[in-house]
């Protein structure tokens, strides 16, 4: 039994626990136990059980211990096997509509007799669905998108989860006796949002097809598409798939180039090699004499076709090979370029730490400033601010700036204000004078039709207290459609008001979208990469937000955060003086 194979059992048991209505504790130490299982390395679960170290693992206890012991004696779990049998396969494909929670689907089984997806469009769409307690026409309709919505995303994943599995993946390749190195490429090296499979391209001192077919075998698989051939896809027991590239060493460079993509990109390249009298065939690039150039790395194949390197982000057949040509890629920001961050919660607010914590945890990261940015009064569900919180917050903040004086670290006064139905900035001026900065976000009546959204956010950034435009469409990748805006109006007015927008890091949201930063970028609309963090955990989100912001051609000069605290208050001030 491989760790993969009884992280997906123990994960399975959570869910169908969940479906059954059983209680939160039990499910939880079940999630938390294929967690721990997970992060070993494949081969490492049956030493551990041998030595009888499984209860060492974090979240093992008597009953998942008793599951682990079945799993790695038999290969399978009695305790599952039993679940599964009282469980129709619907109800667990349901757990992924979105906003369908195992509650609502125990409501659906037990109510309507509903077993599977089509049963449940069918009960939305004739009225049956509505009748359910609690659920009403509002909710059939939701859940009709949300079904919409499965089809049309199928297996599509966020980049930090596709991020952490490509790196387990890959590290099993390089694990294997015939692979002299191999490398990331597809969507994750190009740092997408979402993410459909994992590439992985390796040399080999082996026949690279028979290399490739050797994976059939490897722990946790289910099966191979594609046997025989160099390029096939792994499929694993949990529905993970990894597209591997098995190349031999002197194809390596071009093998990987065409691996990482995207189509567009390759396609581009390929037509500019062309202009140049090279062919590129199979993953060899031949000159005009149709003799096979040797190439070391992949920067030595844009070199020899005349072109800078591309960024694997600016591979997206946006103008790059042109820019390449010329000599003309923007120099893209860093991840140590960033100097602060300014959209960050506390404990005020729905934050899981104190302002001391995040200031610390901020300071140990290298940057020289937090911006506290809680939730506003209106956001009452979030634990948003009164005006004494305010006053009582402002007070924390002078008191840690005041013990943090010496290193020269600041804390700077923000606020996350709702942009209220109307269009008008929560607070009165009164208080909204009392922050450094303030950004704008909208939080309710998602919605509102297009004109009537445009003009609310229109609205909001005539007010000159507003620094920042928050989270700008909303969206929730794989969960919710950005509302209805014009983002070209709002970018044209964010440039002549001086206002910044917000690339807000939080892997769900990823808004500002990178295919419209570079349009804020022709509009002098300056972007803040914001980890809208909730915890000191959540400040890792900036480095996932860095990413976004290169592929969409940001430079250091266009990021607001990439500036010192005192250019940062500065821009606000100006922002206020204009009006
Ligand atoms: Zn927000
Ligand atoms: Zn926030």
């Amino acid at each position: 039994m491989d760790s993969r194979t009884a992280a997906h059992a123990l994960n399975e048991i959570a869910a169908l626990l969940e479906l059954h209505g059983d209680n939160k504790f039990k499910t939880r130490a079940y999630r938390q136990a294929a967690k721990s299982v997970l992060a070993l390395d494949a081969d490492d679960l049956a030493p551990l059980a041998r030595a009888g170290a499984l209860a060492t693992l974090k979240g093992v206890g008597p009953a998942t211990l008793a599951v682990l012991e079945d799993l790695v004696a038999t290969g399978d779990s009695e305790y599952l096997e039993l679940l599964r049998e009282k469980t129709p396969e619907g109800l667990i494909e349901m757990l992924r509509v979105p906003g369908l929670g195992t509650a609502k689907i125990h409501l659906i089984h037990q109510g309507l007799g509903i077993e599977t997806l089509h049963e449940l469009e069918e009960a939305a769409r004739d009225g049956r669905l509505a009748t359910l307690p609690r659920f009403g026409a509002k909710t059939a309709e939701k859940v009709l998108k949300g079904i919409a919505f499965l089809k049309e995303t199928g297996a599509l994943v966020l980049y930090p989860h596709a991020s952490a599995e490509a790196g387990r993946l890959l590290a099993g390749v390089r694990r294997h006796p015939d692979v002299l190195h191999a490398e990331l490429a597809g969507s994750v090296r190009r740092r997408r949002e979402v993410i459909r499979d994992v590439d992985v391209v390796a040399a080999c001192r082996a026949h690279p097809a028979s290399v490739a077919a050797s994976f059939a075998h490897a722990p946790g698989v289910r099966d191979i598409v594609g046997g025989g051939s160099r390029s096939v896809t792994v499929r694993y027991v949990d529905g993970t798939l990894l597209d591997l590239h098995c190349v031999r060493p002197g194809e390596f460079a071009v093998a990987l180039w065409r691996a990482t993509g995207s189509a567009e990109h390759v396609a581009a390249v390929g037509a500019h090699a062309a202009s140049r009298g090279f062919t590129i065939e199979g993953d060899e690039l031949r000159d005009a004499a149709g003799r096979p150039v040797e190439l070391p790395d992949e920067p030595a194949l844009y070199a020899a076709l005349g072109l800078a390197f591309v960024p694997p982000e600016l591979r997206e057949g946006r103008g790059e090979v042109e820019a390449a040509a010329a000599h003309r890629l923007p120099d893209l920001v860093d991840a140590e370029d960033i100097r602060g961050v300014l959209h960050c919660h506390s404990n005020y607010s729905d934050g899981a730490s104190t302002i001391a914590e995040m200031a610390e945890a901020a300071r140990s990261r290298g940057w020289r400033y937090l911006g506290v940015s809680d939730h506003s009064q209106s956001a009452f569900y979030a634990g948003g601010l009164t005006r004494d919180a305010i006053l009582r917050q402002h007070d924390e903040i002078d008191e840690v700036n005041a013990a943090l004086a010496a290193s020269g670290f600041r804390v700077l006064k923000g606020i996350e204000a709702d942009i209220l139905p109307c269009g008008r900035v929560d607070y009165d001026a009164e208080v909204l004078d009392r922050f450094d900065y303030v950004i704008g976000s909208i939080h309710s009546r998602f919605g509102m039709g297009e004109a009537q959204m445009t003009e609310r956010v229109l609205k909001a950034l005539g007010d000159p207290h507003l620094t920042i435009l928050g989270h700008p469409t909303g969206r929730l990748l794989l969960t919710r459609e950005p509302y209805a805006i014009d983002m070209t109006a709002v970018i044209a007015r964010a440039g002549e008001v001086g206002a910044a927008i917000e690339l807000n890091a939080d892997p769900h949201r990823l808004d500002l979208d990178w295919r419209l930063c570079r349009q804020a970028k022709e509009a002098n609309v300056m972007v803040e990469i914001g980890p809208d963090a909730h915890s000191t955990h959540g400040l890792d989100n900036v480095e996932i937000g860095v990413g976004i912001a290169r592929k969409g051609w940001l430079e250091r000069g266009d990021v607001l955060n990439a500036r010192g605290a005192d250019d940062v208050l500065a821009f606000a001030r100006a922002r206020r003086a204009r009006a």
